[in-house]
């Protein structure tokens, strides 16, 4: 069961939906824009039960009928609509759904809530519907839009909505829920909070994930005894990744954290604040054998190979160009 005060961060959203309780003056439509696993389900579930709370406070109570139902995703009132295709929402999802359902009165609480996940997906037509919808809804009516990117939206459609932009996390929120709630030590709470930026439900995926721990003594296996690899080798323990079910993205990211790490180090001399901070004696190592130059051009050199993956460059390519500048340095 959601409450407010257990949701990390998002403070200004959590001020602005309170308050328009408090005032009562709920919109008809709000869009909740934020990556994915950055909280804008949490966010509108809670919302929408505190709307459909029977003690009509400004977070549920938790404990009536309603919240309970909630809790159990069966509050007849809060209706999640379904995609029954898979990659688009289409307008006979809307109509069906919401356009029609919209009009039948709540069946026992104030207001008639719809959820739609994803709605970046809805089709032009879908988004037409749902405009006629949000021009005239009926007073009980609120329609919620989470998508991870709202500039797919019409232009008519974001100007009737509320829109509220999921902002990141902070670190310290984040390293704190890890270590508390979840229970994972400091240095690893340290690294997935760094890798998360800001994402709670990405932190939390990789703290849980048996891989991400794997990945990560790969990564630093590899970045301390790079210098005694030939190229081949290398190119071959990057391939492995795979074994891991990795993004090779996510790899990357991590050599970029070492190199950061390095960077840091060399530059301020401090422990304190590194990722990678339990191998400091090969960050320091490294720190004094690079250049600031040649770890700036490491760091460009790793983001460089990602966007060239991304462009389905090839792999062995990619890969000698990125190794060929880090062995360089
Ligand atoms: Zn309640």
């Amino acid at each position: 069961m959601p409450y407010f005060k257990d949701i990390l961060g998002h403070e200004e959203i959590i001020g602005h939906l309170q308050n328009a309780i408090q005032l009562n003056k709920i919109s008809h439509a709000y869009i909740f824009d934020g990556e994915e696993g950055a909280g804008k389900k949490l966010l509108a579930q809670t919302f929408a039960q505190t709307l459909q709370c029977e003690k009509q406070g400004t977070s549920p109570c938790g404990s009536c009928r309603s919240c309970k139902q909630a809790g159990t995703g069966n509050q007849p009132d809060i209706i999640h609509v379904e995609h029954r295709n898979a990659g688009s929402i289409g307008v006979e999802d809307i109509r069906e759904q919401l356009c029609g359902d919209i009009q039948i009165r709540p069946y026992s609480s104030p207001y008639k809530i719809y959820l739609i996940d994803e709605a970046e997906k809805m089709t032009i037509q879908a988004q037409n519907a749902l405009l006629k919808t949000i021009e005239e809804p009926p007073s009980y009516g609120v329609i919620l839009l989470l998508t991870t990117n709202s500039e797919s939206f019409l232009p008519t459609i974001l100007s009737r909505c509320v829109t509220l932009k999921l902002r990141p996390v902070k670190d310290s929120l984040i390293r704190q829920y890890l270590m508390e709630q979840l229970r994972i030590p400091d240095y690893q709470a340290e690294l997935c909070t760094a890798f998360a930026r800001g994402n709670v439900g990405r932190a939390r995926m990789l703290a849980l994930s048996e891989h991400f721990g794997e990945l990560k003594d790969h990564a630093v296996h590899l970045v301390r005894h790079m210098n005694d690899m030939e190229l081949w080798e290398i190119t071959e323990a990057i391939r492995k990744v795979a074994d891991y079910k990795a993004d090779i993205n996510d790899y990357l990211d991590l050599l970029v954290l070492w190199y950061r790490d390095v960077l840091l180090f060399k530059a301020t001399r401090q422990v304190d604040g590194l990722v990678f901070s339990e191998e400091i004696n090969h960050i320091s190592f490294q720190a004094s054998r690079i250049s600031y130059e040649g770890l700036e051009q490491i760091i460009e050199a790793l983001e460089k190979a990602k966007v060239r993956l991304k462009a389905n460059v090839n792999f062995e390519l990619t890969m000698e160009l990125l190794l060929l500048t880090i062995k360089e340095n």
